[in-house]
């Protein structure tokens, strides 16, 4: 069961004294209730990033995979748009060259290698457990609207596919989700349809404490989303 798998992989990072799984695990857990991961996979050396690279197809993006980093662009540890086996090599030791200056206590566990998402509209889903209140949803759109306009939505759990979709219409910038500028209208279903299975995902799974898809790359309407990013957090 899937409920009982996520189970498993949450137990073995608790064995480890971790409070975060890393992104490949991230990955792994959010698929288990149907969220549109990126294809990725773990390298620890350069010749495996490689093979990893032209199994998933180019353009790759790398990503530093450290227990002790939460934001991987601070440290150098993000390189995105990677064409080809020289520049997956580069991209490697570029990295590993940037976290070790910047960030060098941190335990490296590798490198992850995933697929390139197109580009799209970035939002951002994400769910916190209040003591109180238990899991909430929150919805917004990327960038600066979360990080300086504070312009996100909030629903409680058990979020219903119908709060979900109010939760889209409820942010001030909303419009944009229609489709501004010669902008298309994005798929806005499918990111219902994420809310809905993160809401799930937080009732069942009582050990994770936080979840942030950040960013989800919204595609125009019937193009469906998918999340570039995802951080899951435990309890200890
Ligand atoms: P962090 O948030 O830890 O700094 P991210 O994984 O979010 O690192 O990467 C930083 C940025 O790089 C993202 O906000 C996104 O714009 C871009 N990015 C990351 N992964 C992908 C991907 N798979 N496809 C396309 N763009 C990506
Ligand atoms: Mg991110």
């Amino acid at each position: 069961m899937a409920a009982e798998r996520v189970k498993a992989i949450i137990e073995r990072a608790r064995e480890e004294g971790r409070k975060k799984l890393l992104e490949h695990e991230s990955y792994d857990v959010l698929r288990e209730y149907g969220l549109p991961v990126p294809k990725a996979g773990l390298a620890t050396t350069e010749d495996e990033a490689v093979k990893l690279a032209e199994s998933i197809g180019y353009p790759i993006v790398a990503k530093i995979v450290s227990p002790d980093i939460v934001h991987k662009s601070d440290v150098g540890g993000v390189k995105v748009g990677l064409k080809d086996a020289d520049a997956v090599r580069e991209g490697f030791r570029a990295i590993m060259k940037n976290v070790k200056e910047k960030a060098p206590s941190a335990k490296v566990t590798g490198v992850l290698i995933q697929e390139m998402v197109p580009e799209g509209l970035e939002v951002i889903v994400g769910s916190t457990r209040d003591p109180t209140f238990g899991p909430v949803l929150m919805f917004g759109l990327g960038g600066i609207f979360v990080e300086v306009l504070k312009d996100v939505s909030f629903r409680i759990a058990p979020v219903t596919r119908y709060d979900a979709e109010t939760m889209l219409t409820e942010i001030k910038a909303a419009k944009i989700l229609e489709g501004y500028r010669g902008a298309p209208p994005r798929d806005k279903a499918a990111l219902a349809d994420i809310i809905v299975k993160l809401s799930k995902f937080m009732e069942e799974q009582e050990l994770v404490t936080d979840v942030d898809l950040n960013p989800i790359m919204a595609f125009e309407e019937g193009k469906g989303a998918k999340i570039a990013d995802a951080r899951v957090l435990i309890k200890a």
